[in-house]
């Protein structure tokens, strides 16, 4: 059996990518399964443990480091997020295609790792509206907003870093983009 793809998709904070993923992943062609990722982050309303993210202490996060459990990590507004290594491994042996979701960091420690993944850079139409979209969230006190907001900037500026480039202006056809890299990249891979 064929080893399982690594997808990348990154951007920044609040472009979307949660919201474009919910499209495309339940796709059966795509043979796509989503890696939870760890994080020191509090929840957020209406966030599951386990599915969204796995919610740990710092503590906890700083041990899996040591372990060499994570695939990648990064610090991010004061949180640590990061790639349990086990799973992704298990789930791309057992021939599944594998999701993550991170930023560009992160996107880079997987790309020197993993050369052969598949790195999807989502980008805004506007920052403007980038904004726009991390104000309706709703979730985060305004200092925090300006920190995601400048990590962004700096964070777009990273784009050359990455296979291909999507604009989510509207995230239906985002995701039937990604959709279409993705289905392409099975087949090359099955063409092999
Ligand atoms: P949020 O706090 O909005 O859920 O996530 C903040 C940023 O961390 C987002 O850009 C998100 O994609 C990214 N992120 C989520 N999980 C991981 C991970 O496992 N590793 C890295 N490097 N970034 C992650």
């Amino acid at each position: 059996m064929k080893r399982g793809l690594l997808v990348i998709i990154s951007g920044p904070s609040g472009v979307g990518k949660g919201t474009v993923r919910k499209y495309f992943e339940k796709k059966e062609e795509l043979n796509l399964v989503y890696s939870t990722s760890m994080t020191t982050r509090k929840p957020r309303n209406g966030e599951v443990n386990g599915k969204d993210y796995f919610f740990v202490s710092r503590e906890e996060f700083l041990k899996a480091i040591d372990n060499n459990e994570l695939l990648e990590y990064a610090e991010f507004v004061g949180n640590y997020y990061g790639t349990p290594i086990s799973e992704v491994n298990r789930l791309r042996d057992e021939g599944k295609n594998v999701l993550l979701e991170i930023e560009v960091q992160g996107a880079k420690q997987v790309q020197e790792k993993c050369p052969d993944a598949i790195s999807i850079f989502i980008i805004p139409p506007s920052l403007e509206e980038l904004e726009k979209r991390i104000r309706g969230r709703n979730s985060e006190p305004e200092e925090i907003v300006q920190q995601r907001l400048s990590k962004a900037e700096k964070e777009l500026k990273l784009v050359n870093q990455y296979k291909y480039i999507v604009c989510n202006d509207d995230p239906e056809l985002a995701a039937s983009l990604i959709e279409t890299i993705i289905l392409r990249n099975i087949e090359i891979e099955e063409n092999k």
